[in-house]
């Protein structure tokens, strides 16, 4: 019944690996998919997560029923409270819903399948670029999807005037798609006086914010510092959605362990939109699964567990930020053209290094390494031993 199908592209970011498995080459490189890899390029479970998973496993009260329809009750406290600060006015005064979700991509499907149904309106403003995902979430969960300028090709940075005309004339009450840090794919994020203008104008014309925080202490190693621009928009008293994800900043990618939060004006308001979530989840998968949460919860709970995290999440960040300068450097030393400071400056996992799509199809081809057609490289997939490497590709494919 199915032989009349046209067979489906794969994913642009997740086919990269697929073609990355069927290269050969021992020389191979794989900078498409946002995953930290050790300077031996392996996969990183953190010690904290071993240690967690132990005392998990040694605890032999704990059973495999089913958690209830918005998840474990510890994680949801504890990851509100890791975004939205342990003093948040808001958790205090119960105005804030948790729910555990199917990792970051799951939260912000349930958070736009509650707007498509409970929210005035439809029309929800992404980023242009934004992460590929985005827009098929939003579109297949019921909203309607326009873009605001994000990023100047010229400038290697931020539009923010585009961005301020773009969300200056969105029509009143639009939801709005904001990465919390470490934008993706461009590395670019608003400075915290940036953030502040944009918040003005956004509450100026009552755009609801919902915040994708897929990186909170990757950007720049401090689990505060990256969750800033979100309590500015929490400290105003006003409402919003975040979208947490611990795929990458406890390593728990195929966990798939996420949160929605949905900030209310009042815990009367935040109830009642619970307990509409719980209806937008149970047809769609019943309830979430228990093990990732709970090492989440295992390690936010316990202060010493907590702190060991913070740590290892520091020097992931920082042997990212490493990788900028050696890749910096190795452009430089080989005199590549063109200006490549983007490349410290960009935040978080992802450099968007400028390459055109042929440039790109060219280091494929002739040096083995792969990334998104867009150029976007993941600097967690770099090590020093690689970085020489993907240098002398750049500067073949800018030089040819
Ligand atoms: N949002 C952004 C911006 C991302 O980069 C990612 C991961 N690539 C996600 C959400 C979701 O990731 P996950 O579902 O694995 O948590």
């Amino acid at each position: 019944v199915f032989a009349n199908l046209v067979q489906a592209p794969e994913d642009p970011i997740l086919g990269v690996t697929v073609a990355y498995n069927k290269d050969p080459s021992p020389v191979k490189v794989n900078l498409g998919v946002g995953a930290y890899r050790t300077e031996e390029g392996k996969p990183l479970v953190l010690n904290v997560v071993r240690q967690a998973e132990q005392l998990l496993v040694n605890d032999r009260s704990r059973v495999k029923e089913y958690l209830p329809i918005t998840g474990l009750a510890d994680f949801n406290k504890l990851s509100s409270k890791l975004i939205f600060g342990s003093d948040s006015p808001a958790i205090r005064e119960n105005r804030v819903t948790t729910v555990q979700c199917l990792s970051g991509t799951g939260s912000l499907r349930v958070g736009a399948e509650f707007l498509a149904k409970h929210y005035h309106q439809r029309v929800i403003y992404i980023p242009h670029p934004t992460w590929g995902n985005h827009p098929k979430v939003f579109t297949l969960a019921g909203l309607s999807v326009k873009t605001y300028r994000y990023y100047d090709p010229a400038t290697r940075g931020l539009n923010f005037q585009g961005l301020l005309e773009d969300l200056g004339s969105a029509p009143s009450g639009a939801i709005v798609l904001l990465h919390a840090c470490a934008h993706n794919p461009t590395g670019v994020d608003p400075t915290i006086e940036q953030w502040e203008q944009i918040r003005q104008l956004m509450r100026s014309k009552a755009l609801l914010p919902f915040f994708d925080s897929a990186y909170q202490g990757f950007a720049s190693g401090s689990l505060d510092a990256d969750a800033q621009p979100v309590r500015l928009f929490v400290a105003d008293g006003g409402e919003l959605l975040a979208a947490q994800s611990y795929a990458k900043n406890m390593g728990l990618y195929g966990e798939r362990v996420g949160a929605l939060s949905i900030v209310c004006k009042s815990a009367d308001v935040a109830a009642k939109v619970e307990s509409q979530l719980k209806l937008v989840i149970r047809p769609m998968y019943s309830n979430p699964p228990i093990h990732g949460a709970s090492i989440v919860a295992t390690i936010l709970k316990d202060s010493e567990l907590y702190r060991e995290w913070t740590i290892e999440l520091k020097a992931m960040a920082d042997r990212i930020i490493s990788m900028r300068h050696q890749l910096f450097d190795a452009l430089r030393a080989r005199g590549t053209p063109g200006d490549w400071t983007h490349i410290i400056k960009q935040i978080g996992m992802f450099t968007f290094t400028g390459l055109n799509t042929q440039q790109v199809a060219f280091m494929t081809q002739e040096y083995h390494i792969y990334m998104t057609s867009d150029g976007r490289i993941s600097m967690a997939g770099l090590s020093s031993r690689t970085v020489p490497h993907l240098a002398d590709a750049i500067h073949a494919a800018v030089t040819r």
